[in-house]
């Protein structure tokens, strides 16, 4: 595989311009390419450049709105509503942050559910923004069913990823952002291409046994969601916030509206934001600090987000798959 080394500003300019030459207007592009961007800056790859030919797909099949305008509307003293106008995820997301720091700050909870986008970003990106203010963020999304409810034989949770993050003052944010599933169905994908195993109950096979085997999960299988029962309760969690109490689609209701252009598929977003200095008093980071330095000085531990804010620090250029790069140039 070649690489091409890509300076920060240059995966920006070249993700902005794809996004632009196909109908995103200078708006919607720089959210889109900014999140693209942070995801490589970070080395979240999966989510950066390698996105932007099923965003342009979308933009051609006219799925998504390029010119998308994001409109808050208050629900109540604690909750926004963001009216995505059937954008991209990333420019709600810059539209509705800002009312839900303001409105944490002064109640110590705020709820942003965004409704009417397509969302196939890290999740980290809005969760890190709210621990930026010093407030805590939880925010989760549904996607297109891929992943098996325990118990069952077929899909009916999309990857549904979960992000929180906890503000640490003069410090970066301690932060995990993960799919519910045991795997992504790409990671799948890339280890029947190369011929190698993945480990025994990642899925089931089309005859609903576990495996270990990505081809027989790829070819008419399905995925599980990590932890068992216990990561099955999460994801269904994930669907009732991002798409009961949103209001917008299920996994199984987006994936009948869906063209499948390779874009991401329609939907909606819950976030939820909590200040501790209101919640737990002026105190809240050095009792915090306490308890990250318990757990950091154990043997093994790893704080999560850590690989992430290490790799931020290089400013340097990252390498990226040529081929990709061409791939984007000709869209
Ligand atoms: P990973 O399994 O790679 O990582 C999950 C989390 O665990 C990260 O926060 C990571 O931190 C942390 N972590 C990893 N290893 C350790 C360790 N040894 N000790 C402590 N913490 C650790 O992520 P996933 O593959 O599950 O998800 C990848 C991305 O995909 C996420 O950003 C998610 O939002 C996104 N996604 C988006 C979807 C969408 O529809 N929008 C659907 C599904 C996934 P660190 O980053 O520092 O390694």
């Amino acid at each position: 595989m070649s690489e091409t080394s890509l300076t920060l500003e240059e995966i920006y300019k070249l993700a902005l311009n794809a996004l632009k030459i196909n109908g995103c207007d200078e708006y919607n592009a720089e959210a889109v390419a900014t999140t693209v961007t942070y995801a490589e800056r970070d080395g979240s790859v999966s989510h950066g450049l390698f996105r932007i030919p099923g965003y342009v797909a979308a933009l051609k099949s006219k799925k998504v709105k390029g010119d998308a305008r994001p409109k808050n509307t208050f629900l109540s003293q604690n909750a926004i509503r963001v009216d995505g106008d059937y954008g991209f995820a990333p420019t709600a997301i810059k539209v509705g942050i800002p009312d839900l720091v303001k409105i944490t700050k002064k109640h110590g909870v705020g709820v942003l559910t965004i409704t009417n986008t397509h969302h196939f970003a890290a999740l980290w990106h809005e969760t890190e923004a709210l621990a930026e203010e010093n407030l805590i963020g939880i925010a989760c999304t549904a996607y297109k069913p891929s992943v098996a409810p325990a118990g069952a034989k077929k899909p009916l949770f999309g990857t549904n990823p979960i992000s929180f993050a906890w503000p640490r003052k003069n410090k970066t944010p301690v932060v995990y952002d993960m799919a519910t599933s045991t795997m992504a169905m790409g990671e799948v994908q890339v280890a029947a291409r190369d011929g190698h195993k993945v480990p025994f109950g990642t899925g089931l096979d089309k005859d609903g046994n576990k495996t270990d085997d990505p081809q027989a999960i790829a070819n008419g299988g399905v995925l599980l969601t990590f932890g068992d029962y216990k990561g099955s309760a999460i994801a269904m969690m994930i669907e009732l916030l991002a798409a009961g109490l949103v209001g917008d689609l299920f996994s199984f209701e987006a994936q009948k509206v869906d063209n499948n252009d390779g874009g991401p598929a329609r939907g909606g977003e819950f976030i939820m934001s909590f200040s501790p200095e209101l919640i737990a008093g002026e105190n809240w980071n050095e009792h915090a600090e306490k308890f990250f330095k318990e757990l950091s000085s154990m043997d093994g531990v790893r704080l999560p987000g850590q690989r992430r804010h290490n790799n931020r620090n290089d400013e340097g250029p990252r390498k990226i798959n040529s081929e990709l790069i061409e791939k984007i140039k000709n869209l």
